[in-house]
């Protein structure tokens, strides 16, 4: 508070001038007239004389009853009061009482303490201000030092505590008026509005008091709350505004992935303060940046709170446990894929085998092409995979999705094992399917199905009559000759399969294609694994969902179920899934939605972490320039190791090559990480951790470059032998020998021949040379002949002499010096 007159601080205080003047003096403080300031430690002295004062003058007047009214406890000397006039009965008594009875001089006794008690409890309240100012601001302080954990509550307690302190504010200033009013009008006019004068007073004097914790029925009634606190607080602000400070600690909740704002939100802190502790950690984030589960558990932690993960797939592992179709199984159709090298005749077998099965069957004969077809024959039904090729039938596994139960192998006749064949027997081995071979074209004369047969043994395709277990059916998809026979051996197959599913319950499948249709909207080709589809049924398909609203078969005929192995279009998704999704049916649309949308979030969150991976690795680029840089995705068994390794790797940086950490955390290689490694051209080292199968898988098929360790130092070597590599060898010249020029004769042959001796080293034939004249180099370039004596020579060693003829240059002087050197590459290593 600056400082002010004591004219204006008579006037704050509603008390003349005078009086003031008096009581400062009383005080002990000099002050020169009205118009001189007033300091604040003048202002809290004249506070400290005016309570002694008081306290010392309403000590002998203990007697005269009416004084304390103001100077004590409200309660009690309300009480007392009432208890002296007899008239008491209650609190609100009191009123009464002192409107009726108080007398003139007593009044003005009363208006003069009580303008002392205003200067008081201003002052009071001043110092209270001040006190709560600047507690307040020790807290903003301290506030921005501490950890963000703390953030919220306190704004919460500053929000309280800046309403403690309007409403202190208010009421010192309420009590000050009324004060002033009340003694004025005591003075004045004892008599009339002593009830609100009575009632100013009774809260007066309870404020008066500091201690008292009791309020006005009035006053609790309205705000009991704000009530209570400033009856509390008010006179000793500083106390009374101490708010719980135990930090708030808080289980949170982590999905698989969270953004630096939601996880702030779920901690109740600022956005700024989870950056903060993530910069600690060594992480840059932005507000927006997805987190992985594990960064997000650190941040947790390093807040003083404590994580719960989120089992990624709790909703997928409920789904997966209400799906149908775990009824009682019986044979289902075998599904069947077809591949083989190109112009072997895949495309004909298949389109022969439609054509003379279903089209023949019905009665317009139009066939569609969906992704799959059934076929009936009289020993059973078969589905056949309509995208021939191994790409299709890879892909579907790589998704997890083994739909396929037996692989047809075309191999031509007339041609023989080709490199795709040699792929689509891989392929079927893999995936552990079994194969029957078709050797197509047996029409054609070139046709050599021995030789064909025995090319496939040499690959590990062994015919039944060789003792393997593969079933060779020569056909001709042209004419159509056995392909009986071939559709007889896949049940055959089939029933060695035993292959089995429920058809009851819930339909479980899987998307074999997809489109977005005019007017049909999302189309998608559906082959049932196990259970029923219906009509009608809600669905889910990757992150799709919707409600069955028609079925097709692959004649475009309307059905309205599809039960095991067999194919369906299916209409009414809201959009088009994936091939390779898994569908299923779940007990509503509701919950299919809430799944969809589920997995939808999850993959944008995904791709949002790689699009900034991406951003990330094209800036570093950017600014790097010349800079290589390896980039590392660390995966360790314990959060130390993880530590450990990527401060020792990032350590290896230097200004040529930087050791780029894309991220390290805890716990095994995700598909995450191999994506992430993908997007950002890293390599991953994985410490006592090891990559599930999905990972495996993607790490082979994208081929990430992961590395398996148990030992740190391995690790750091390995990196710095990574970096070695990148560093640019530097090529260095290495004298290997000086030859002295003695003598400069003409050789017709050559021109100028310098007649030298070699002095040091060697002079190699091939090696290029100097000219050096004074230890200056005059000439850099090749050699055309080095001689001893008549002889051509490679290589003249110290203390030899020869002839040496220098290539496009004449100049050459006896006193001058020929060096030859070698450029030698120097790999560096860190
Ligand atoms: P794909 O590349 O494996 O799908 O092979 P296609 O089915 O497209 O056949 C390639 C070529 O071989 C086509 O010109 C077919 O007509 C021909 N072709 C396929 N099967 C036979 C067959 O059994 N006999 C004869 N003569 N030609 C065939
Ligand atoms: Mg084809």
């Amino acid at each position: 508070m600056s400082d002010v007159t004591v004219a204006q601080f008579a006037e704050v205080l509603k008390v003349p001038v005078e009086r003031l003047l008096k009581q400062l003096e009383e005080a002990g403080i000099q002050v020169v007239s009205a118009d001189a300031q007033l300091s604040d430690e003048a202002k809290t002295e004249l506070l400290t004389h005016l309570r002694r004062s008081h306290g010392h003058v309403a000590e002998p007047t203990q007697a005269a009853g009416p004084r304390k009214i103001t100077l004590q406890r409200k309660t009690q000397s309300e009480l007392k009061v009432s208890a002296a006039q007899g008239r008491a009965r209650t609190v609100s008594v009191e009123v009464r009482t002192k409107r009726t009875y108080i007398n003139r001089g007593v009044l003005e006794e009363q208006a003069r303490v009580a303008q002392e008690e205003i200067d008081k409890v201003r002052e009071q309240e001043e110092a209270a201000q001040r006190a709560i100012e600047e507690a307040a601001q020790r807290k903003a302080d301290e506030e921005a030092r501490k950890r963000s954990e703390e953030d919220n509550r306190r704004r919460t307690e500053e929000e309280s505590r800046r309403l403690i302190e309007e409403e202190a504010r208010r009421q010192a200033e309420q009590r000050a008026r009324d004060e002033a009013d009340r003694s004025r009008k005591a003075v004045e006019r004892p008599a009339p509005r002593a009830i609100e004068a009575e009632d100013k007073s009774t809260r007066y004097g309870r404020q008066e008091l500091h201690v008292s914790s009791d309020v006005s029925s009035r006053y609790k009634k309205k705000k009991p709350q704000r009530g209570r606190r400033s009856g509390q607080q008010a006179p000793e602000g500083r106390h009374g505004f101490e708010m719980p400070t135990a930090p708030v600690k808080r289980e949170v909740s982590i999905p698989e992935t969270i953004t630096v704002a939601e996880l702030a939100q779920k901690m109740a802190v600022k956005g700024s303060e989870v950056i903060k502790s993530l910069m600690n950690m060594g992480v840059m984030a932005t507000i927006n940046q997805p987190l992985d589960q594990d960064t997000a558990v650190l941040v947790v932690e390093e807040m003083g709170h404590s994580a719960k993960t989120l089992r990624e797939n709790a909703l997928e592992e409920e789904l997966q446990n209400a799906a149908g179709g775990h009824g009682e199984v019986t044979m289902r159709p075998p599904v069947v894929t077809i591949m083989g090298h190109v112009d072997h005749g895949k495309t004909s077998l298949l389109d022969y085998i439609r054509s003379a099965k279903i089209a023949a069957g019905e009665a317009g004969g139009i066939t569609q092409h969906i992704g799959a077809y059934h076929v009936t024959t009289p020993r059973g039904i078969i589905t056949f995979i309509d995208t021939p090729g191994h790409a299709a039938f890879t892909s579907m596994r790589a998704r997890g999705a083994k739909i396929t139960d037996i692989v047809v192998l075309v191999v031509a006749a007339d041609d023989g094992v080709m490199p795709q064949t040699i792929e689509a027997i891989e392929h079927a081995k893999a995936a552990e399917v079994p194969m029957v071979v078709a050797l197509n074209k047996i029409d054609k004369n070139e046709a050599e199905p021995e030789r064909v047969k025995n090319e496939l043994v040499k690959h590990g395709v062994i015919p039944e009559e060789y003792g393997g277990e593969v079933i060779f059916v020569p056909l001709s998809a042209k004419t159509g000759d056995g392909v009986d026979k071939l559709l007889e051996s896949l049940l055959l197959q089939a029933e060695v399969l035993e292959l089995k599913a429920s058809i009851q319950g819930q339909a479980v499948g899987v998307v074999l294609e997809a489109s977005i249709e005019k007017g049909r909207g999302a189309v998608a080709t559906i082959l049932v694994k196990r259970g029923t589809l219906k009509l009608g049924d809600p669905i889910l398909a990757g992150q799709e969902y919707g409600r069955v609203r028609a079925m097709f078969d692959e004649t475009g005929k309307a059905v309205d179920s599809a039960g095991p192995s067999i194919p369906v279009q299916v209409l009414g998704l809201t959009g088009a899934p994936l091939a390779g999704d898994e569908f299923l049916v779940v007990e509503s649309e509701r919950k299919a939605r809430e799944v969809a949308l589920y997995r939808q979030g999850k993959f944008r969150d995904v791709k949002l972490a790689r699009n900034t991976t991406k951003i990330e690795d094209a800036f570093s680029q950017m600014e790097d320039g010349k800079t290589q840089t390896v980039q590392l995705i660390i995966k360790a068994d314990v959060q130390g190791s993880a530590e450990a390794l990527r401060d020792s790797l990032q350590k290896l940086s230097t200004s040529e090559v930087a050791v780029k950490v894309i991220s390290s955390g805890v716990g095994g290689i995700t598909e995450s990480d191999v994506s992430l490694a993908v997007a950002s051209k890293a390599r991953i080292i994985a410490f006592n951790v090891r990559a599930d199968a999905a990972s495996r898988n993607a790490l082979k098929e994208q081929g990430v470059a992961i590395q398996y360790y148990s030992i740190i130092y391995e690790a750091i070597d390995d990196v710095r032998a990574a970096l070695s590599g990148l560093l640019a060898p530097e090529v260095r010249d290495q004298i290997v020998g000086l030859a002295q020029v003695r003598d400069v004769f003409s050789s017709s042959k050559f021109g100028q021949v310098a007649g030298c001796l070699v002095m040091e080293g060697h002079v190699k034939r091939n090696n290029p040379i100097r000219v050096l004249r004074d230890n200056v180099v005059i000439f850099e370039g090749a050699l055309e002949s080095l001689r001893r004596f008549k002889d051509d020579v490679n290589e003249v060693r110290a203390g030899t002499e020869c002839g040496i003829a220098v290539k496009d240059y004449n100049d050459v002087r006896a006193g001058d010096q020929i060096e030859c050197y070698e450029r030698v590459v120097i790999t560096r290593t860190l």
